[in-house]
């Protein structure tokens, strides 16, 4: 059993509890030693640490994580796997196993009962065709949250951690970005897993800041610009945010830009998110203005 490789007993587990891998799930099970090591490593675990865990799939990397951490819990949407990493992981009286839909989980009050009021780290190889929605449902519980250690699809990692000026910087980038530090840790091939998926992957490490890098007064005002701004990537920001749901004149939004020092004729790929913040704040101060400017 020792010298068994991470393929060989995915393999025999698989074949032990007659597991019907499901492509809805995104059920791609990491077979990597060194990416494993490279997670636990950038993930800082220690026997103080609590930890959330998605989707832990046959329960690896879940081992590892109980073997390190003060307590882990892990949320697996499959009831099939979860059964059997209740019957694979019964050693473990650190572990906590929700069958649950994360998207789903009311994610605060979990955490609270297993942790207490004791902020944890998130360890995953997420599903990833829910990767960016679980990502900010997991950013809206960082009061709660200290840091995300992510296996994720390499281009998203490479979006998440683009700076201003290139094709990868976007919504993502800026939302990720706003609450987080991220760092790619490293490049993971798709042979990594099993079954082999048709993308590389990336681990990403994102740290959650103590206060957001820029302030901002109105954040949900901050995000609904920054969606304008990106909504027709190939068009001018001045044409962007004219198509977008703020619904501002031309000449107005013109005139906001020149009053920010910022070339219309920019694309929003290239402002960086103090810019975009500066964008938000006189386009709200001119909305106020108009809105008292029209009271009898
Ligand atoms: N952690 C395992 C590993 O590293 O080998 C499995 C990773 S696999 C990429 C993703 C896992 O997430 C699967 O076990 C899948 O069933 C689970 N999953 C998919 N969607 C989920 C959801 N909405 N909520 C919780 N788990 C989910």
């Amino acid at each position: 059993m020792k010298n068994q490789t991470l393929e060989e007993l995915t393999r025999s587990t698989i074949k032990k509890f007659n597991i019907r891998i499901s492509k809805k799930f995104g059920q791609n099970f990491l077979i990597d030693e060194k990416a494993l090591d490279n997670i636990l490593y950038a993930a800082q675990i220690n026997k103080d640490d609590y930890v959330l865990e998605i989707g832990p799939g046959l329960g690896i990397l879940t081992k590892l994580l109980c073997d390190n951490a003060k307590h882990v819990l892990a949320v697996e949407i499959d009831k099939h796997l979860v059964d059997i990493l209740r019957i694979n992981l019964s050693d473990y009286s650190n572990l906590g196993l929700l069958n649950e839909d994360i998207l789903k989980l009311d994610i605060k009050k979990e955490l609270k009962k297993s942790f207490k009021e004791k902020k944890c780290k998130v360890v995953a190889n997420l599903p990833y065709y829910i990767t960016s929605p679980i990502i900010m449902r997991l950013i809206e519980e960082r009061q709660n949250i200290n840091s995300m250690t992510l296996m994720v699809q390499k281009e998203v990692a490479q979006r998440i951690a683009a700076g201003p000026g290139g094709k990868q910087f976007g919504i993502l980038s800026v939302a990720v970005q706003y609450y987080s530090i991220p760092e790619i840790i490293a490049e993971v091939p798709a042979q990594s897993f099993y079954p082999r998926p048709e993308v590389d992957s990336a681990i990403i490490k994102l740290t959650l800041r103590q206060k957001p890098f820029i302030s901002v007064e109105d954040e949900a005002f901050f995000f609904r610009v920054v969606r304008g701004a990106f909504s027709q990537r190939r068009k001018t920001l001045l044409n962007s945010l004219y198509g977008s749901d703020l619904r501002l004149e031309k000449n107005d939004l013109e005139k906001i830009l020149i009053n920010c020092e910022i070339d219309s004729r920019r694309r929003a790929e290239t402002l960086s998110l103090e810019e975009f913040a500066l964008i938000s704040k006189e386009i709200e101060l001119y909305i106020k203005k108009q809105s008292t400017s029209n009271l009898p």
